[in-house]
């Protein structure tokens, strides 16, 4: 039997199909008319799928020992049907059991302490259904305004800048819109081991249709090699460059005037900053030691960029900063300037991490956005601010659904102390992983492959997933209903068609005609939203998403600082700058491919990338520990690259034993609280074994 669905893993949302013989899964491919992958998955997507049966599979619901000792009396008269010893911590219990544990106890907490100390993170990896519930359940059952999802890790920065300048925080264009395109520039993506699918869209129209392309990162990447262009920028400059190239544009009067004029406001203002900034005009960089060759290599991407049809890919790489917000509105003002934007070939391509963090945010898992992105009664805390507020003990309980913030998230030493300051911490999971280490209810639950909802790609494209093999677990919608239902509140929901339903009514503008039947009908092709009668691939055709229709320029001038500020003054070189990424094999914390027998096989620990510039400097040549303010990372076997520049360091974060994580602390995106993951001050040192 074959059977269509959707890949679990990355932001690009292949279509997949499973050859399934008595529910177990022979085989995963893409069928041609498969309209995202084109008959192409990489190697996560073909062969990602053996964590479904691994031997350390959760599947059952467990409660911590000392939770249940201490809360004795909350629970001396509720009879457990079922209790067995897991391991030293922990008991297995019935999920029923284990719903009214945790209804029992939130509603003690909320009741003592107020709806407020309870907060809900999670959810970019499970459906658009279960995120929706998620969210209902925080605001409208306990009352409390604290949801949040991985977004704020990520993205949450490209949602902020466009919105501002743009009304839409989604990509403005499909990625098919790769063949309809003239010129493409990537920033802070490294797209073949991040979307390794759209990468094959780049390469093929590089190599089929002359179609050139610019990178602009911090180090080498793949694609570096097929770029036409290649400019490696300081750390800590993204929004300095990326002024410079409005700079050219402007002053090479490259602009298009009738598009800036009929369709934005705020011009003038922000072209006379601009033009007076000069940290913006590109000849500053002539004060950069080691950068000045930059000067014409902005100038001519900024040519080519405004006098084609062009798109503007971006990943982490500009949103992991302090600026990552200001950093989106600069680019999406390129875009402006130039007319690209609004139509085939032209836009703005975010290229999301998780295969459902935008649906997760279309469905209101954000503190200041309700489903549709409505405003919400009270806006919650940000996650950081709920860790904060974790540690100073106002926030009392927490649940967590495949988000494992013990890993994924900055400053762990911190994170760890706020994890164990909780009196209840209730976790769906596929795996134990960091964060239910200090957990004291579990719930395994069916992975993407065992049930049906929907996912929304980075290409705003809503997918229908069909089980490929059947699983005793709950979906997380249906642990949410069932401690909903215990605490006092019935849903009123018994399948994720009834969760749908609802999820079309909370949010009409996107989702309003995507029904069921539609999407089943659609499984290979999905719909972009906003779905009515028809979907829309492209956004922002003749008006864009803003309450006036109007776009809005936002000029954030740079101010020197990190690399740039260092070259400048030529301070003396003390440390490495460290930059973290993915790699293609795992995703984010390897929770399915570290499960994996041919994925966790072919990469097994982060390594750290030396530039051969340093290699003679670098003492300990084999392991080295990275130390910061915040701690320090595990022993981390050293390998000398030219991909990265002199003073720099690389590494990925895909292995919790590496304790990548323990590096960075609270410096954040100054509007939205993404964190700096791209960019710290290291001292590299001795392991103590040596
Ligand atoms: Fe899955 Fe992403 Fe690979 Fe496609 S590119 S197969 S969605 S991991």
């Amino acid at each position: 039997m074959t059977i269509d669905s959707v890949c679990t893993y990355c932001g690009v949302g292949c279509d997949i199909s499973a050859e399934v013989e008595d529910n177990k899964i022979q085989k995963i491919f893409a069928k041609d008319e498969g309209v995202v992958s084109q008959g192409r998955l990489c190697i996560k997507g073909k062969q990602g799928w053996d964590f479904l049966t691994h031997p350390k599979r959760l599947r059952n619901a467990r409660v911590r020992k000392t939770f249940l000792a201490k809360n004795s009396a909350l629970f001396a008269d509720f009879d457990m049907d079922y209790l067995e010893p897991v391991d030293h911590d922990f008991y297995e219990i019935s999920y029923e059991s284990a719903y009214e544990l945790a209804a029992r106890k939130l509603k003690s907490i909320t009741d003592e302490h107020g709806s407020h100390s309870f907060a809900a993170i999670g959810g970019a990896r499970t459906s658009c259904e279960s995120s929706y519930l998620f969210q209902h359940f925080t605001r409208h059952v306990v009352g409390s305004p604290h949801v949040d999802n991985c977004a704020r890790v990520c993205h949450s920065p490209s949602l902020k800048g466009m919105r501002t300048t743009i009304g839409e925080g989604a990509m403005s264009n499909p990625f098919d819109d790769i063949y309809e395109t003239e010129f493409m520039v990537v920033m802070g993506s490294n797209t073949t081991e991040g979307h390794p699918i759209v990468a094959n869209r780049m390469l093929d129209v590089i190599k089929n249709n002359g179609v050139e392309l610019a990178v602009l990162d911090v180090r080498r990447i793949q694609l570096s090699k097929s770029a036409t262009h290649h400019l490696s920028i300081p750390y800590e400059a993204n929004l300095m460059i990326l002024n410079m190239l409005a700079y050219v544009i402007i002053s090479e009067n490259l602009v298009n005037v009738e598009f800036v004029n009929s369709r934005t406001k705020g011009y003038e203002a922000y072209k006379s900053s601009i033009l007076n900034d000069s940290y913006a005009n590109p000849e500053f960089l002539l004060q950069i030691p080691g950068y000045e060759s930059l000067v014409d290599d902005i100038r001519i991407v900024a040519r080519k960029y405004a006098t084609r049809k062009s798109l503007f890919f971006w990943g982490l790489g500009i949103t992991e900063h302090l600026d990552g917000s200001y950093a989106v509105m600069a680019i999406t003002h390129l875009a402006m300037l130039t007319g690209n934007i609004g139509k085939r070939g032209a836009g703005l391509m975010p290229l999301r991490g998780q295969n459902n963090v935008q649906g997760t945010c279309d469905v209101g898992m954000l503190p200041y956005y309700a489903p549709d992105y409505q405003p919400p009664k009270e806006v919650g805390m940000m996650t950081p601010d709920l860790i904060n507020a974790m540690c100073d003990g106002k926030i009392k309980a927490l649940f967590n659904i495949s988000e494992d913030i013990a890993h994924i998230h900055p400053n762990q030493n911190k994170i760890h102390a706020a994890l164990g300051n909780l009196d209840l911490l209730v976790v769906n999971e596929l795996f134990d992983n960091e964060v239910t280490k200090f957990a004291d209810i579990i719930f395994g639950v069916k992975s993407a492959y065992e049930k049906t909802g929907v996912y929304v790609n980075a290409e705003r494209r809503l997918h229908l997933s069909q089980p490929l093999v059947r699983a005793t677990m709950p979906d997380d919608w249906e642990v949410i209903a069932e401690i909903s239902k215990r605490y006092g509140v019935d849903l009123g929901v018994a399948s994720s068609y009834d969760v749908w339903e609802k999820v079309r009514a909370d949010a009409p503008n996107r989702f309003g005609g995507a029904s069921y039947e539609k999407l089943e009908a659609n499984r290979l092709r999905g719909l972009q939203w906003p779905v009515q009668e028809e979907d829309l691939p492209v956004l922002h055709i003749g008006t864009f998403r803003t309450k006036d229709g109007l776009g809005s320029f936002h000029y954030h001038q740079y101010s020197p600082r990190g690399q740039v500020e260092e070259l400048l003054n030529v301070k003396s070189h003390e440390g490495y700058y460290l930059t973290t990424g993915r790699i293609l094999v795992h995703y984010n914390n390897g929770a399915q491919t570290n499960a994996c027998d041919k994925l966790s096989r072919s990469h097994s620990e982060d390594t750290l990338l030396v530039s051969v510039e340093d290699e003679d400097f670098f003492e300990y040549k084999d392991f080295v520990v990275l130390k910061s303010e915040y701690g320090q990372s595990a022993p981390l076997r050293v390998k000398v690259s030219s991909t990265v520049k002199k003073g720099t360091l690389f590494t990925t974060f895909h292995h919790a034993k590496s304790n990548i994580n323990f590096l960075f602390g609270d410096e954040c995106d100054e509007l939205i609280k993404t964190a700096r993951f791209k960019s710290i001050k290291v001292e590299v040192i001795k392991p103590d074994y040596l």
